[in-house]
């Protein structure tokens, strides 16, 4: 079966594509962005899936690319297009070009007009396209930069996107009203710089008529997605707390395993939010634990240490989670959910205080 999620950068409205085959468990990423690598590396830890490629539909001017933060993580190869000039990657892709994950692939489309770099991706039963910034949602990419040509874009949408079948779903790299995808029949239809009977030279006035302000991040973006999101300082990338071994969740919490926190040997603040008939019961709790029930947090702040690291713990890990989530809103730094509370704090025979035998 194919895994297949689409997850955005709000900040840039940058679409980045999860495709994996469930048997294999093998997976890609299309267009990963630098300041999102954390959450899709989460992603793939938790659908336990093994990376082996990034692919770029094009150098971006409005974000920075994560795939050279996930081949730390993970070893990925990076792919772009041979047309793009990116330095640093792993493969460099022609029209034609096959990209394997499992017993599934992409097929490259050489699609430039965006810039001349532009490619689409098309999965092997062309039931789904990955567009780039050739084709939107009831739009197009720019062309006024970075090598951009509106003749190029008319011929590419005109002879490599609108030829696949009609029910083909279009997946674009940016959306900016939140429309997710669209399909070839209906943009041929509707698409209001291509679609209906919109010939090359209606486009060509369209496209010089947009008038659009220099994009924000372009100076920062292209330099650094030329060398395929390498920081100059690659000590500078978003770095991992070091405190303690933690992993980050899809959920955007920050976790320590019972094993690692008994092993922090009392160095953190163990904050214990249940209730005080719960702190006293029959689970029981760990020897450190201080106890401020999660409804009084905000009032009891000041009885936590901001220096010291903190680690929250409640039954399950899901109120302690509530409680990461007020503590680092109000300033705290290094704060970590206890994975699975005291069920299984106790469930892996952990040292606990009180409680039922
Ligand atoms: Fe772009």
């Amino acid at each position: 079966m194919l895994i297949f999620r689409q997850l955005v950068d709000p900040p840039s409205s940058t679409y980045t594509y999860l495709l994996a085959d469930s048997r294999t468990s093998e997976a890609i990423l299309i267009d990963p962005v630098f300041e999102q690598a954390r959450r899709d590396a989460a992603l793939i830890c938790e659908l336990n899936l093994r990376l082996l490629c990034t692919l770029e539909t094009h150098c971006h001017a409005d974000h920075v690319t994560g795939a050279w933060m996930l081949k730390r993580e993970f070893a990925s190869q990076i792919a772009v297009s041979k047309a793009c000039g990116a330095e640093g990657a792993d493969r460099h892709l022609s029209h034609g070009d096959r990209i394997d994950f499992g017993s599934r692939h992409l097929r490259v489309r050489a699609t430039p007009g965006h810039t001349n770099g532009c490619v689409t991706y098309v999965l092997d039963d062309d039931s789904m396209a990955f567009t780039g910034d050739c084709l939107l949602v009831r739009g197009s990419g720019r062309t006024d930069f970075q090598q951009g040509d509106p003749r190029s874009m008319y011929q590419s949408v005109h002879t490599q996107i609108f030829t696949l079948p009609q029910d083909c779903l279009l997946y674009p790299a940016h959306d900016y009203r939140g429309l997710t995808v669209t399909s070839v029949r209906e943009e041929r239809r509707f698409n209001p710089r291509l679609g209906g009977e919109i010939g090359e030279e209606d486009f060509i006035g369209y496209m010089s008529n947009l008038n659009l302000p220099h994009p924000r991040q372009i100076s920062v973006a292209v330099p650094a997605n030329l060398n395929c999101g390498r920081p100059e300082n690659e000590d500078a990338s978003p770095a991992t707390p070091a405190w303690a071994p933690l992993t980050y969740t899809f959920a955007g919490i920050w976790e320590i395993q019972p094993q690692s926190l008994e092993e922090t040997d009392g160095n953190v603040q163990v904050i214990d939010v249940r209730e005080p008939g719960e702190f006293t019961g029959s689970l029981g709790r760990i020897k450190s634990a201080t106890l401020i029930p999660l409804g009084e947090l905000v009032r009891r702040m000041d009885e936590i240490d901001r220096v010291r690291p903190v680690v929250a713990v409640c039954r399950s890990g899901a109120r302690s989670a509530q409680a990461v989530v007020i503590l680092q809103k109000a300033g705290f730094t290094d704060v970590a959910n206890l994975s699975g509370g005291m069920l299984r704090w106790r469930a892996e025979g952990h040292p606990v205080l009180g409680g039922n035998e």
